[in-house]
């Protein structure tokens, strides 16, 4: 059974009467954990799938990963932020992360994987 996700168990919490500068608490925290359990459990089984569907073994998706780690020049197991690109429709810089262009108001075209 999954433990109820970070998001859902602190959405519509007050922070009214807590200190915000103290960092997430050891509840927040042991939420976060479970979080990011379910995620590896998730990612493992896709990964099953994947692995049996294509025939792939667990080094090519090591390579893989090195592959992905290397494309912003550094191998350090990060991925580098993605620069902000220019908006499809005006060509004009728009702010990351945003649903909309902030000029022209078309939707914005972003990689799912953009950090
Ligand atoms: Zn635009």
């Amino acid at each position: 059974m999954f433990i109820p996700s970070f998001a859902s168990v602190t959405a519509g919490t007050s922070t009214e009467g807590t200190c915000r500068t103290s960092g997430p608490s050891a509840v927040s925290l042991e939420l976060m954990e479970g979080d990011i359990e379910r995620i590896l459990m998730l990612t493992e089984a896709l990964w099953s799938f994947i692995k049996r569907e294509h025939n792939l073994t667990d080094a090519d998706l090591v390579r893989m990963l090195a592959e992905i780690d290397a494309r912003d020049g550094r191998i350090d197991g990060r991925v580098a932020a993605t620069p902000p690109v220019p908006c499809a429709y005006c060509n004009r810089i728009s702010a990351k992360n945003r649903p909309t262009c902030i000029y022209c108001g078309k939707p914005v075209i972003a990689s799912p994987f953009q950090r």
